[in-house]
């Protein structure tokens, strides 16, 4: 019997979403098997059928955006604010793929008689996180279609409805059969599928741990192009010169939007001394009043986590940050039952981060504070860590700030303002444990092709051409 995946709203446990039938390797093998046989004639139809066919979607994607958001919200938890911010996403990667996104992978002219043409890598297993149900999924689909890949998605088993809901747009939008394919399921589904020897690269978003072991079980299929987005412990730097109440508004945001279920949430505040008391006590404040309730509920800042789990793993990080000499200053009950969690804050009495909870992502509304003396010292603390997705730095001095461009390493490096919040129209990747050098957002064009390089000619024979002791043919 197929077994089913039950999709349960987090914010209230008896509103059943749907239930979705898991792939098993045979469903899996049908699947990459139907857009294997799809891909070629996409390939051929050339970019114009293709964009005809991706600006339907976006049209469908902005009429459909409302009703996305609610789903979103509903699924996986994130308040309605938050929700319609990602549908809106949707709809705007059309644009940034067609336009900015392809002009990256123009085929390369290089002198008479060579060239490259640019390819499409073939089937792509698309696997997504849960966090950004609709837009981190899509953000790989879009260039994969438009450069002429066929996709196999995996959809977060948080998320299957809203997996299938992205489906059913592309259907309406005319994308022909097999080009999009659904498998339901959860960390076996998503292992079986990329490993499947029929597909041809595997664009991930999801965590370090989930993508160092997709990097180990592809091992023997080098051959096999593999995305890695992965996990942050974001830094945001607080200098005594910064505009207080603007770094505060937007550590707050940082921390705690998508109730701290975002890769790029701040994790790690490092707050030069002079400027440590007063930051301190307006961010408890502002952390204090977030309001946290029913996702769908208007006027809500901050819904659930996404499952009873994340909940527990919330707590255990909690203790454990006791545990490493952490002094809490926060932890706010939000007055609801689990999987909804409160704001916290922890304060450490250096930057020394040797404890694995100082080090690890806690995926949450949950940050550290630490005391820095200067710019140099925020630099180096900001740099011992194992990821590098995005850091931020408060000053009003451009010159402290410039000192930090490539001298924090992150993928992503931001003046006055937040670490979430990024820019489709730029490259979206990050260093050591955070990405595999296959940056997404603009570039994701880039990972989903190959460039073949052609030397041609269409003279004829010259016998001139021949190198000595070569006889004539
Ligand atoms: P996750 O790693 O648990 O799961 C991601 C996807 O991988 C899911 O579809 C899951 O079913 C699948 N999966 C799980 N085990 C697998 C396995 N062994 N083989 C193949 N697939 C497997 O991540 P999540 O909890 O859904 O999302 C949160 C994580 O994603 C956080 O670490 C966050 O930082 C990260 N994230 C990164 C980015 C980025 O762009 N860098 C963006 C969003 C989220």
């Amino acid at each position: 019997m197929t077994e089913l995946l039950r999709s349960l709203s987090p914010a209230d446990p008896r509103d059943e979403i749907g239930r979705y039938p898991v792939a098993d390797a045979a469903a899996i093998d049908a699947a990459v098997a139907r857009a294997r046989r799809a891909y070629p004639a996409w390939r051929d139809a050339g970019f114009e059928a293709r964009a005809r066919v991706l600006r339907r979607f976006r049209d469908l994607a902005r009429e459909g955006a409302e009703e996305l958001a609610r789903l979103v919200a509903r699924e996986m938890g994130k308040a309605l604010w938050d929700a319609r911010g990602e549908a809106a996403l949707v709809p705007a990667k059309i644009d940034a793929t067609l336009e900015d996104g392809m002009r990256l992978v123009a085929p390369l002219e290089a002198g008479a008689g060579a060239r490259t043409s640019v390819q499409p890598r073939g089937v792509l297993a698309v696997l997504g996180p849960f966090n950004f149900p609709a837009h981190l999924p899509n953000g790989h689909v879009v260039p994969a279609l438009a450069t002429g890949n066929a996709v196999v998605f995996k959809p977060s088993e948080h998320a299957p409805a809203v997996g299938e809901w992205m489906g059913a747009l592309w259907r309406r939008a005319g994308l022909p059969e097999g080009l999009f394919e659904i498998a339901h399921g959860g960390g076996e589904t998503g292992r079986a599928l990329a490993l499947h020897p029929d597909v041809d690269g595997v664009l991930f978003t999801g965590s370090w741990a989930v993508g160092r072991a997709l990097a180990e079980a592809t091992l023997d299929q080098p051959g096999k192009l593999l995305a890695l987005e992965m996990g942050g412990s974001n830094a945001l730097v607080v200098l005594e010169d910064a505009d207080l109440e603007l770094a505060v508004a937007e550590a707050a945001l940082s921390i705690c939007a998508t109730t701290g279920q975002r890769c790029s949430c701040a994790r790690r505040l490092f707050v030069q001394r002079a400027a440590i008391d007063e930051f301190t006590e307006r961010l408890v404040r502002v952390l204090h009043g977030v309001r946290a309730g029913p996702p769908l509920a208007e006027g809500v800042f901050m819904g659930p986590l996404v499952s009873t789990r994340a909940h527990e793993a919330l707590a255990r990080a909690r203790a454990l940050a006791r545990d490493a000499g952490g002094e809490r200053l926060l932890e706010v009950d939000p007055g609801l039952p689990p999987p909804f969690a409160g704001p916290g804050l922890v304060r450490y009495a250096d930057t020394s981060q040797r404890h694995p909870v100082q080090r690890e992502e806690t995926f949450g509304p949950e940050a550290a504070l630490y005391a820095v003396d200067d710019l140099e010292h925020a630099i180096a603390a900001a740099n011992d860590s194992e990821y590098g997705l995005v850091a931020s730095v408060f000053t009003r001095d451009r010159a402290r700030y410039e000192r930090c461009v490539g001298r924090i390493a992150t993928g992503l490096l931001n003046w006055n303002r937040g670490t979430i919040g990024a820019s489709s129209r730029l490259p979206f990747g990050g260093l050591r444990r955070s990405g595999n050098h296959h940056p997404a957002a603009v570039a994701s064009t880039l990972y989903c092709t190959y460039h073949q390089a052609h030397l041609e000619s269409s003279a004829g024979f010259d016998p001139a051409s021949l190198p000595p002791g070569m006889p004539r043919p």
